[in-house]
């Protein structure tokens, strides 16, 4: 579809700013229906009601009781008839437009309070509406143009024609089969037929009778913020009607909101106009119907035009200038009900819909209060008149200049009372708010009277004709004298003589002649005659022609004149027609592109949005999750740390124990130096018990460890007391103990055979942990067991399980450790650190390393009696026992340990031939140290000094 080519703006008319009139504001107040009891509104005075609120509403307020008062410009009580408030209110209205200005009527109030009734009357009560129809036509009926001489263009505009033309269109039009003509009373329901059935001949005084007028009405509704037309002739469809069509609102050059696309029915009568606003009735009735509307939630509108253009200077025919035609407007609007939407107890859609009608009645509300607020104050806000249809339809009314009229319609029923007191309030702001008043329409420049002056002419020529016709006629009769006196021509007597004698002949032709001769002198007279007055009357024809030629002549050259500037006037419209349709073309382009872009770029926001929630509702769960966790491991924790420190607290209250016991030796001891060196037994025992309540239970005589005698197996699983991590590695140190308690003599007389014979092996690596394939870093304190060990074996164990060879065989690189480092293992600070390559590290003796690896390694860590930490690695083979189990062969105990090269290196050193004296002199501090070396010496001046250990029974003897 081609863009609507758009002709240049003319700039906004000039209002005057200082010529304002207030909206007129009326009120009616309906009588009280036979079902309503009580009235809540009473009518004062001639401009002032007041309303109170009803019994039951007082009660319900606790008996507050307040009447306001409310004025208008006029207030039209329960009597008033409808000719009444029409002769105020609507009658200027009427006489404005026909002026050229124009107007805007409409009725507010809740549903039920007579707004329909005021503006569309009911029979034989005709309201406004079929007044002012009425009213119009009683004031331009004799000055009406012709059908089709004035032509609403779609652009809110007029044309006019020639009568010429517009017989043409005629002629054309009626050649075309229309489906239905508007004619006359005939189509009129009876009912209706009565409204326009109004007996006072009412009309404007003053009508330009100089000029032609065109009536043109057009009929819309607006609902759900819609507009539809209902004049519209759409193709009939009885099966599936076609749901109407709404239209569009545009602005026009004279910045006047219009319809687009809207019929627009030229109407030559009331009867014709009132026709064609029922026909509109009709077709809202049947949509309200078919679809489910519900006729209180939409505003009518009925537009009256008024085309007028001045007659031409011989007040003959419409003068052919545009801009000579005036179109004014009268808009009479029969609101919605303003009542809330609660009150009609909609649902659904119907709701929304009231919704979208109360909104629109809202916006009026607000557009009216900007408007006075502006006023008022001198404020410069933006009136949302485009927030809704209506109120942009009637922006130009409030914007622009016209003249505004409401009439409030109340219904004085108790039940209306909060609905009234609203409406109430809003009629009281409308009336503040001012409206430009329309300028006069500029007259034409030519001679008024034209249309009178050109009647009288031609009744005078008539007349004249007429006069000129009596001689005419005379001249008919004359010739008809002529004729017949020429018809009583006296014939000619023969004139033969036959006698010589005959003197009869001579004289008879003598005397039919002389007649002839007479005759014929009065035929020359009366011809001279005709001649001389037909020569004067050609005279007088002359001159009049002459003059009406010099006349025509000098319009002829007016028109051409005009002519010729129209042609230069056309030539440049054409030309900025063309750039501005080529402008359209490519702003309508750019807006494509742009609403494409704005499709494209809401969807992307969409999605962006939709991701966006998605991956906050993730969130929201991970969170949840998350802190699900947290909370379960901080539990799981707390509680594993409690049970840690209470074994931990155990084991200490243990060690301390074990010290006291110690101390008291000690004490004993010293206090009974003289006593003989065997210790008590009691005191023997009591180390004992100590001794056991810090290893476990004794080994079974059947276990692995009672018959090999160097050997303690980990049956896997671990059989005997359950325990947890903690403790089955103190478990396992404890057999260790006792697998070391074991083999006491030799290790004592070994090492300390070597400390006597060999220099102290260097610290650091042993080669045969290398051959191991483990690296010793660190301080390393005893890799002599091996050394015992191999010693013990070679020497005294005859009987040594098979399985001790392992022990020696060849150690492929290949073999696998398991390194088992409980999780109580305090970090050590040392420079060289164990490292086993390969090897696989775990917390707690687990059947699954172990069936991976062949060796087996426990770290186990103790306080020596120094306070030092004392590292041991007790090493063993991984064996797989009968039952499917694992079994480990504990071999070699690797001590690591950490000391200071000034304090206690007596204890460490083996090579140390009196290491009481230094200590005695240096480190005789505390009871404890002395405790301990007062321990050690005991012991090591009976086990030799290369070994140390923990005191135990069975060191004490050799
Ligand atoms: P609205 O259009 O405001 O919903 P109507 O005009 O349809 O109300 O009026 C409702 C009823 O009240 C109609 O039957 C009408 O005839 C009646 N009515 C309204 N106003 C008057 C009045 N001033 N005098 C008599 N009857 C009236
Ligand atoms: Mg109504």
């Amino acid at each position: 579809m081609k863009a609507a080519t758009k002709t240049p703006r003319r700039p906004k008319k000039p209002t005057n700013p200082t010529l304002k009139d207030p909206v007129g504001v009326y009120c009616r107040v309906r009588p009280l229906s036979r079902a309503d009891q009580e009235c809540c509104i009473e009518v004062i005075n001639e401009t002032t009601v007041q309303i109170h609120p009803p019994e039951g509403y007082r009660v319900f307020r606790n008996g507050e009781y307040r009447e306001t008062q409310y004025s208008f410009k006029e207030v039209f009580g329960t009597l008033g008839v409808q000719k009444e408030l029409f002769d105020v209110v609507a009658k200027p209205l009427v006489e404005d437009l026909i002026r050229g200005k124009n107007g805007l009527l409409f009725t507010y109030g809740v549903t039920g309070s007579g707004k329909t009734h005021t503006m569309t009357g009911s029979p034989g009560d005709g309201g406004l509406l079929p007044r002012c129809l009425d009213m119009i036509f009683n004031s331009i009926g004799p000055f009406q143009a012709k059908r089709f001489v004035f032509k609403l263009d779609d652009k809110n505009g007029v044309d006019v024609q020639s009568e010429v033309d517009a017989l043409l269109e005629r002629q054309r039009r009626d050649a075309l089969p229309v489906p239905k003509t508007p004619s006359g009373k005939r189509h009129l329901d009876p009912e209706f037929a009565d409204m326009i059935n109004v007996q006072e001949h009412c009309k404007v005084e003053e009508v330009d009778e100089d000029n032609v007028y065109s009536v043109f009405v057009s009929y819309i509704e607006i609902y759900n913020n819609y507009i539809y037309d209902l004049l519209e002739e759409a193709p009939f469809e009885p099966i599936k009607p076609k749901p109407p069509q709404s239209k569009m609102l545009r602005e026009d050059q004279n910045h006047n909101m219009y319809v687009t696309g809207c019929t627009e029915v030229e109407v030559k009568s009331t009867e014709e106009a009132f026709e064609v606003f029922w026909r509109g009735q009709k077709k809202r009735r049947i949509a309200n119907t078919q679809l489910n509307r519900e006729s209180s939630r939409s505003h009518s509108v009925f537009i009256i035009k008024l085309a007028q253009a001045p007659l031409d200077a011989d007040g003959d025919n419409v003068l052919q200038e545009k801009e000579q035609i005036t179109l004014s407007q009268l808009s009479l609007v029969d609101l919605a009900g303003s009542e809330r939407t609660n009150r009609t107890k909609a649902e659904g859609n119907r709701l929304r819909e009231a919704g979208n009608i109360n909104q629109s009645l809202m916006t009026l509300r607000t557009c009216i209060e900007v408007l006075r607020e502006n006023q008022l104050y001198g404020t410069n806000k933006m009136v949302p008149y485009r927030d809704s249809k209506l109120t942009h339809l009637f922006k130009n009314y409030f914007d622009g200049e016209g003249k505004v009229r409401m009439i409030v319609c109340v219904n004085p029923k108790a039940e209306d009372y909060e609905e009234s007191l609203q409406v109430m309030r809003f009629a009281e702001m409308t009336q503040e708010v001012e409206v430009a008043r329309p300028v006069d329409r500029p007259l034409c420049g030519l001679t008024p009277g034209r249309r009178f002056r050109n009647q009288a002419f031609r009744e005078e020529l008539a007349r004249k004709l007429e006069m000129r016709g009596g001689p005419l006629g005379g001249e008919t009769e004359e010739q008809s004298v002529a004729e017949m006196l020429l018809q009583n021509f006296p014939p000619l007597p023969s004139c033969e003589l036959l006698d010589i004698n005959d003197d009869q002949t001579l004289p008879k032709l003598i005397e039919a002649l002389e007649q002839r001769q007479k005759m014929r002198q009065m035929l020359s007279e009366e011809f001279a005659k005709n001649v001389l007055a037909f020569k004067t009357m050609l005279q007088e024809f002359d001159s009049s022609v002459v003059s009406k030629e010099h006349y025509i002549q000098g319009k002829l050259s007016e028109k051409e004149k005009i002519i010729a500037g129209q042609r230069t006037e056309l030539e440049r419209l054409e030309k900025k027609i063309k750039t501005l349709e080529y402008k359209i073309d490519i702003l309508e382009k750019t807006a494509t592109i742009y609403e494409e872009d704005k499709r494209n770029l809401q969807q992307e926001l969409e999605s962006k949005s939709q991701k966006l929630q998605r991956q906050a509702s993730d969130k929201r769960r991970l969170e949840a999750r998350l802190q699900g966790m947290v909370a379960e491991t901080t539990m799981k924790w707390e509680k594993e740390c409690e049970r840690r420190v209470a074994a931990k607290q155990l084991e200490m209250q243990n060690k301390l124990w074990v010290k006291d016991e110690k101390l008291k030796q000690l004490k004993a001891i010293v206090t009974e130096p003289k006593e003989k060196p065997e210790r008590p037994s009691r005191e023997r025992d009591r180390e004992k018990a100590v001794q056991r309540s810090l290893s476990p239970p004794p080994v079974p005589s059947s276990s692995p460890f009672a018959q090999g005698g160097h050997s303690q197996r980990l049956a896997s699983p671990p059989q005997g007391p359950r325990r947890s991590n903690s403790c089955s590695s103190i478990s396992v140190a404890s057999c260790v103990l006792e697998w070391e308690q074991k083999t006491p003599s030799h290790k004592q007389s070994t090492s300390y055979a070597r400390t006597k014979q060999e220099p102290e092996p260097s610290r650091g690596c042993n080669s045969s942990h290398r051959r191991r394939g483990m690296c010793w870093t660190g301080v390393l304190e005893v890799p002599r067991h091996r050394e015992e060990l191999e010693i013990e074996e070679d020497h005294c164990c005859r009987n040594a399980p098979p399985v001790r060879l392992r022990h020696r065989r060849s150690r492929s690189a290949g073999e696998r450790w398991v390194d088992h480092k409980p999780p109580s293992n305090v970090p050590t600070e040392t420079v060289l650190q164990p490292h086993v390559p390969h090897a696989i590290t775990v917390a707690t003796a687990s059947e699954k390393a172990l069936a991976k690896c062949d060796k087996y390694m426990l770290t186990h860590q103790e306080l020596a009696s120094d306070g030092e930490i004392e590292t041991k690695l007790i090493k063993g083979d991984v064996f797989k026992t009968r039952g499917g189990g694992q079994a480990v062969q504990f071999t070699d105990i690797e001590t690591l340990k950490q000391e200071s090269p000034t304090g206690r290196k007596r204890r460490s050193s083996p090579s140390q031939p009196d290491p009481l004296g230094e200590a005695a002199d240096s480190e005789w501090t505390d009871v404890e140290t002395r405790c301990s070396v007062a321990v050690e010496m005991r012991a090591g001046s009976a086990l030799g000094p290369g070994y140390e250990h923990h005191a135990q029974p069975k060191r004490r003897k050799p």
